[in-house]
């Protein structure tokens, strides 16, 4: 169970589900060689999922590549369900970062045999996620950028102009398939720039001037 802040408050919940897009960047579903698909693609990640991004997270290190995806993270306040973009506008409690955490390896193996994502992506401790920040600071949806820096070095620099999917649109879609319940997030795809971690690195992530978060990286032995 993993109580979000919200503007350094503790949230009245715990994070419930949360609910991902994949290759709602142009530019990432190149470099991963995949192609930018019709219809948003959907995965959600579980409850346990949901761990704290600042000062420091662990990633499994027994299972090949553990590749971070800077994204921006997005609050829910309001049950959502089949719902239009002014409900999803006024249903939103808050925005911050996480990092959705994906066993490339993992992944890749079990794409090619066309099985479900879940080994890489759900495991528990796969979404750190960062202090949210008020909704109300948003006056463009489609205006934010953010950015990762590890070890020093820019790696991953996004802005949501350059989504697919923008975040209410693809809000409303999720809202059609899957109901959000508050303390439910919304994790709004990687922008280019994917790559591993390793234990021991320093990273450095930002959204607007809004958040400005330090954390390090450590290993997580499998529990075997
Ligand atoms: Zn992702």
């Amino acid at each position: 169970m993993y109580i979000p802040s919200v503007e350094d408050t503790p949230a009245d919940r715990p994070v419930g589900k949360i609910v991902c897009v994949g290759r709602n960047y142009a530019a990432h579903a190149a470099e991963l060689n995949n192609p930018v698909p019709e219809q948003p693609v959907l995965f959600i990640k579980p409850a346990d999922a949901a761990c704290a991004l600042a000062n420091e997270f662990t990633v499994p290190v027994s299972q090949g590549a553990v590749h971070h995806e800077l994204e921006i993270a997005i609050l829910i306040g309001e049950r959502l369900r089949d719902a239009d973009e002014n409900e999803v506008a006024a249903g939103i409690s808050a925005i911050g970062l996480g990092l959705d955490l994906t066993l490339r390896d993992v992944q890749s193996g079990l794409k090619e045999k066309g099985l479900p994502w879940e080994l890489a992506k759900a495991f528990d401790g796969a979404c750190p996620l960062s202090g949210f920040v008020s909704a109300e600071r948003v006056s463009d949806w489609t205006n934010l950028s953010f950015r990762l820096e590890r070890n020093g070095v820019l790696q991953q620099e996004g802005n949501s102009r350059d989504m697919l999917n923008p975040v209410l649109p693809l809000i409303a879609h999720m809202s059609r398939h899957f109901t959000l319940n508050p303390g439910d997030v919304v994790m709004t795809g990687t922008p280019a720039g994917v790559g591993p971690l390793q234990a021991g690195d320093q990273l450095s992530l930002r959204l607007e001037d809004w958040l400005q978060v330090t954390t390090q990286v450590s290993a997580r032995e499998a529990a075997e």
